[in-house]
This record gives structure tokens, sequence and C-alpha cells, in this order.
């Protein structure tokens, strides 16, 4: 992919091995990825920059991840920025709980190394501009 054309991807992930291993996989696929360990950090971040997708884990320390995508759905920064819950929490009632935040679906953990990059790019796909 061309530098200017390389789709850029803000992770949110508190967990430091789940982090580096979304990354890579991001990074080898020709993603440019900021990183955010916090929702707080996230909400700043994505306020600031020109993201193409949010992936978003949902277990966070302090603010988590569902309350974190309302704030961004709730910001005209950042509302049109599709968000994408990752997280290992996926019944029925958790399903519910992603959509009505504002996700626009969700990656199960742990994730598939083998289709992680290829789901992020169908989410790109399908809800970006
Ligand atoms: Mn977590």
């Amino acid at each position: 992919m061309e530098n200017e054309k390389r789709k850029l991807v803000l992770l949110v992930e508190d967990n430091p091995a789940n982090m580096e291993l979304a990354a890579d996989l991001l990074e080898v696929a020709g993603y440019r990825v900021v990183r955010a360990t916090t929702a707080k950090a996230a909400l700043g971040l994505a306020a600031q920059g020109h993201f193409d997708l949010i992936l978003m884990d949902i277990s966070l320390p302090g603010m988590d991840g569902l309350e974190a995508t309302r704030r961004l759905k709730q910001d005209p920064r950042t509302a049109g920025i599709p968000v994408v819950a990752v997280t290992a929490s996926v019944m029925p009632i958790d399903r519910h709980k992603i959509a009505n935040a504002g996700c626009a679906g969700f990656i199960a953990k742990p994730i598939d190394t083998r289709c992680f990059a290829q789901n992020v790019a169908e989410f790109i796909r399908k809800e970006g501009k």
C-alpha cells in the first residue's frame, strides 16, 4: 500500500501481549496503527486523528470500552469512525450491549491470527467512508 493510502487504525488494548499481537498483525498487513492502553487516551487520540477504524477492547481499567464507544458516538468529531469491539464476551447479552453502545460489530478474543487483518479490512470496507 502506498503510504497515504494505508488505513489508520486506533488500537485500544490494555494487555501488552494482546496489543503486540494485534498491532503486529495489522502492521504486517499494511495498516498504520496508533496504540492506546486506556479509554481516556483513546478518546483524546480519536478526536485528533483521522482514523479509518477503532478496535476497542471492552474490558479496560477505569472507563470500559462500551462507555468509551458511547462517548465517541456522542462526539461529532468521532461519531463517524466505525468502532469494532474486541472481546471475549460474545454471549447474546454482550452482543446486545456492544450494538447498543454504537459498535459496528465485534471480533472475538482470542483473536484468530489467520483472519484478523482480513476481518478488519471487511469492517473498513463495509463501514468506512
Ligand atoms: Mn482488556
